[in-house]
């Protein structure tokens, strides 16, 4: 029996049709398909059954009572009832409700039907009346009273005589007639099926139920190819497409289907035909059951706008093992293939745990097989896909190791993975043995191996166990494996096994299933979407790609430590920069906002060591550290190696004092996006804007002249290493005085008030470096004396002038690393002079060598913003595929979570020019003219919002009602579930709204 192989896989859902499918007619018994049905709920199996006929009848016969945890719903009534059975039968979930003028439309669409059939002198009847339809027989005679579905070719015939007697064509021709009659009565939407025999007008049909199905598993990250549809006739019979044809709806596009039945007509080409009839269907039934038992390696959906390929050159592999990383934002793992050993750079890591050094401490490998036949198989290809949060590895031949893995974003403690591959690949008795498990300290009792990491006060224990299952030609392992951090030795280990046998009892598919469920919630409120050409399509993965990077990167409880490459890679040792708080915290305030606060709590809980940081150096308030870690206390780096082992000094730990207004813009971005105003009432919350003000208010000095200064820092753009005045870190600065002064007048303290006082006195003092002149802000005090070079007379960019160059030059000269002046367009644009965006643009975004990863999709927002849409997008593409095509050659290292914040605030502020002002959400996108529409979901204010942007429309779909101002105009409301919107775009200004 020949197989094509795409059924030969394991399905996490069947959608089969009834009659003439599973059984072979109504009377039959139906027991084993019972059994077989509660076996494969019980495996996990989510079944749909799909039927014309009533629920006494389908559940009559079938009589399955499942328990569990796959779920069984009968779609009977041809699309208008959904049941969920469970151990206590059918209840109801779903009814297409008919309204009173439907109904008596379906009446008189039938009777006319049959009017214009006799007229022509065909005998047909109307046989019932069933919810939402009308059932028309066309050989109401008693030798085809009840034919048998194996019969339907010789129905066929006799009904096709009656017709050629009555000068009808074809059965089409009848379906069109009854069509007509629909309309004429009335109905919009006429459902027109046909079984041969009869021809049924209906509200409702078979794809209502398929749609059903799509939605419902959706819901939980099940689509496409995990779901299998089986039926008896897809294919074409007297013009008319076989009823389970309507099974194929777009939302089960790549679903594979197949057919038991006779189909006189064959198949149409999606369909694989098996026929055999439901013996046959049993058999494959049988097949899904021995896959679940045998622990197969289950598939993932191979969804070309949500998987993408990691590369495989040997050269790629460390840029494929950040590429293809997973995590939780509790723990994380690199993509290392599970043979690998030697030239790679495995690590799995725990957030927020450190080594007494301050490089995040490297836990015990839990990937590793030893796997004969050399390293690697050529012809595997590995793909990450997003929307399930699965690394899958595949390839063609019986010798390729196939193998599926997730970090679980249900049970924080959860990994897993299930590698299938040749017996003799796969060597039994060194599984637990992980090729690198010198690395670290272990132990393997009872089948349970744990290993442990520890540094300091820090430890991380990881335990795991194997489940294999030998068949003849395949092999699969199975690990499951459980993680705990923590500061005593022993208590962790023992944790970590504990952890291990709860998950042990849940199981492998139960836990990968609530993986899904996870990962299908959270792109619900985060889901990109780009339309347009081929290179829209680029776009909207490369979007994609970043979104589920940025979700991935932090926990949704506790203090979550988001390192510049996440847990991603060792790179800047796994440490919290400003990255976190102004590139990526925006981002998940409005796509996983309990995310975003628990990146706040990391700094709400190290305001004690940043008062520490403060006073130890003479100041007030607290001083948030340049780079930090587990306990808050400044671990930048004071001198690094150089490429010849030269000692470098750097400075930015002394000097890039920016981050502690960033901190505090930060707190105040995630109150007023998410609504939470309570954050900012309450003491932790409102210290950190409070804190950081105070010390701004002692760190400024005046000059003779009354105005206010801060020397000897350092802004964003890092080639001008010890400056004075700059604009960044002053308006910023400025901010967070006038801002702290806000909440600290909340207070009723007179100390408070005058305190509040002489910030806002300070702020005022504060030079900014604004240039009237010029129109301008000069980024720092002499900037404008230095040597005025473009990056164009240079290179192009990204590029690392100063390596280019030599630092020296570039310090003399008007080249800058980074957006600098630009980043106070971006976060504080009612702060910069009105109207100052365009003239600051075109000043420096030449200047501006993208030497910081940071930096070109802060750009794209901005020229979005000011409507120069061509470079805009260039630089967009440039962030969004700066790992995926590692355009800097650091990917290796860890993927570059700030440039996937801002590839999101790109979106986001940039081309659909959302902006929180108050309670108001504005709006005023501007396109590329490469996309036809952008849509993003996302939450604002505890609403969930779905905005989609064309060229002269935006439409926006809300749960509660929302003041909407759209480019600029008045506030309108947008009430639920949404509106329309004309965009007609004013020419772009960009500053002080009205
Ligand atoms: C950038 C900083 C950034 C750091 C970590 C540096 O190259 O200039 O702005 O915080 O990398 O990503």
């Amino acid at each position: 029996m020949n197989v094509p192989s795409r059924l030969d896989e394991t399905f996490d859902a069947l959608i089969f049709d009834w009659d003439g499918t599973a059984v072979p007619d109504r009377q039959a018994d139906a027991s084993e398909v019972r059994r077989r049905v509660e076996s494969l709920c019980a495996a996990g199996v989510h079944i749909f059954v799909v039927s014309g006929t009533h629920v006494a009848n389908v559940d009559g016969q079938l009589r399955a009572r499942p328990s569990g945890p796959g779920r069984l719903q009968l779609c009977c009534n041809r699309g208008s009832e959904v049941f969920e059975v469970t151990g206590s039968g059918p209840s109801l979930v779903y009814r297409r409700a008919v309204a009173a003028e439907e109904d008596v439309a379906l009446d008189q669409a039938a009777e006319r039907t049959i009017k214009v059939l006799q007229a022509r002198g065909l005998e047909a009847t109307v046989v019932s009346s069933r919810l939402n339809r009308r059932k028309i027989d066309l050989i109401p005679i008693a030798e085809w009273a009840d034919p048998k579905k194996a019969d339907i070719a010789a129905l066929y015939e006799a009904v096709k005589s009656r017709l050629a007697e009555a000068d009808i064509g074809d059965l089409a021709d009848v379906i069109a007639l009854a069509a007509d009659a629909a309309r004429t009565a009335g109905l919009a939407l006429p459902r027109i099926t046909s079984d041969v025999k009869h021809v049924e007008i209906g509200l409702t049909d078979k794809s209502d139920s398929a749609r059903f199905a799509a939605a419902w598993l959706k819901e939980r990250g099940i689509t496409g190819q995990l779901v299998l549809i089986a039926g008896d006739e897809f294919g074409t019979i007297g013009g008319v497409p076989g009823s389970d044809a309507l099974m194929l709806v777009c939302d089960l596009e790549r679903a594979p289907a197949m057919s038991v039945g006779v189909e006189p007509g064959g198949v149409p080409p999606p369909v694989a035909y098996l026929g055999g009839g439901p013996g046959r269907f049993a058999t494959q039934l049988d097949a899904q059951l021995e896959r679940r038992a045998r622990h197969r390696a289950p598939q993932i959906d191979t969804d070309p706008r949500w998987v993408v390929p990691l590369p495989s050159a040997r050269v790629k592999e460390r840029v494929a093992e950040s590429l293809g990383a997973l995590s939780n934002g509790w723990a994380g793992t690199r993509a290392s293939r599970e043979e690998d050993g030697p030239g790679t750079t495995p690590l799995f890591a725990v957030a927020g745990v450190y080594a007494t050094d301050g490089h995040l401490l490297a836990g015990p490998d839990w990937i590793g097989l030893s796997v004969a036949g050399g390293h690697r198989h050529q012809g595997d290809r590995r793909v990450l896909d997003l929307r399930t949060g699965v690394l899958a590895r595949f390839g063609e031949g019986n010798r390729t190791l196939r193998s599926v893995r997730f970090v679980s974003a249900a049970s924080p403690d959860a990994l897993a993975f299930r590698a299938e591959g040749p017996p003799d690949r796969l060597d039994e008795g060194d599984l637990l043995r992980p090729p690198l498990q010198e690395r670290f300290e272990h132990e393997v009792n009872d089948g349970i191996w744990v290993g442990r990491t520890s540094n300091g006060d820090s430890e991380i224990a990881v335990a795991a166990r194997d489940l294999v299952t030998t068949g003849s030609e395949k092999r699969v392992v199975e690990r499951l494996a459980a993680w705990a951090a923590g500061t005593t030795s022993g208590a962790t280990a023992e944790e970590a096994q504990q952890r291990l046998a709860r998950l042990d009892a849940l199981g492998f598919d139960a836990l990968l299933s609530e993986h899904r469920h996870a990962w299908a919630a959270r792109w619900a409120d985060a889901a990109v979407g780009i339309e347009g050409g081929p290179d829209a399509l680029a776009d909207e993965l490369a979007a994609r790609y970043s979104v589920f990077h940025l979700l991935c990167a932090a926990s949704d409880t506790g203090d979550a430590a988001v390192g510049a490459r996440g847990l991603t890679g060792e790179a800047y040792n796994g440490h919290v920069f400003w990255d976190a708080d102004v590139f990526v915290l925006p981002a998940l305030a409005a796509i996983s906002p309990q995310a975003a606060r628990a990146m706040l709590e990391y700094r709400i809980r190290r305001l004690p060591a940043a008062r520490a940081i403060a006073e130890a150096r003479g100041f007030d308030g607290a001083r948030f550290p340049w780079e930090s870690a587990a306990d808050g206390s400044d671990v930048t780096p004071r001198v690094v190696q150089g490429r010849h082992g030269e000692p470098i000094p750097i400075a930015t730990g002394t000097h890039e004092e920016h981050i502690v207004a960033d901190v505090a813009w930060a707190a105040d971005r995630y109150a007023t996006w998410t609504g939470d105003t309570a954050f900012l009432a309450g003491r932790p919350g409102r210290d950190l804007v409070v804190e950081a003000a105070r010390y701004w208010a002692s760190r400024i000095r005046l000059d003779p002249g009354g105005r206010g200064h801060l020397y000897g820092v350092m802004g964003p753009d890092e080639y001008h290493e010890v400056v004075d005045d700059n604009a960044y870190t002053n308006v910023m600065a400025r901010w967070n005085l006038r801002r702290g002064a806000e909440l600290l007048a909340v207070s009723r303290r007179n100390s408070a008030s005058t305190e509040a006082a002489r910030w806002r006195d300070l702020a005022e003092r504060l030079v900014d470096g604004w240039n009237p002149d010029l129109g301008i802000y000069e980024q720092f005090a002499g900037y404008f004396e230095l040597e005025p070079l473009l990056v164009s007379q240079v290179a192009q960019p990204p590029v690392a002038i100063d390596v280019l160059l030599g630092a020296e030059r570039v310090r003399g000269s008007q080249l800058i690393k980074q957006a600098d002046v630009l980043m106070l367009h971006h976060l504080l644009p009612t702060e910069v002079v009105d109207g100052s965006l365009g003239a600051c643009l075109a000043f420096y975004e030449p200047r501006t060598a993208h030497g910081s990863s940071l930096s070109p999709a802060i750009s794209a927002a901005l020229l979005a913003r000011a409507g120069q849409l061509d470079r805009a997008l260039e630089l967009f593409r440039l962030a969004a595929r700066l790992d995926l095509d590692d355009l800097t050659g650091t990917t290796a290292s860890g993927l570059h979570l700030a440039t996937m914040g801002g590839v999101w605030q790109a979106l986001a502020y940039g081309f659909l020019g959302l902006e929180a002002q108050g309670e108001v959400l504005a709006l005023e996108p501007h396109l590329p003219g490469a996309w036809s529409a952008l849509s993003m979901r996302l939450r604002f204010r505890g609403q969930r919002l779905q905005v989609r942007a064309e060229h002269d429309q935006i439409t926006i779909g809300c749960d509660r009602p929302l003041a909407v101002r759209v480019a600029a105009r008045p506030p309108q409301n947008c009430d639920p579930p949404g509106a329309t919107f004309d965009v007609l775009m004013p020419q772009a200004t960009y500053g002080r709204r009205p």
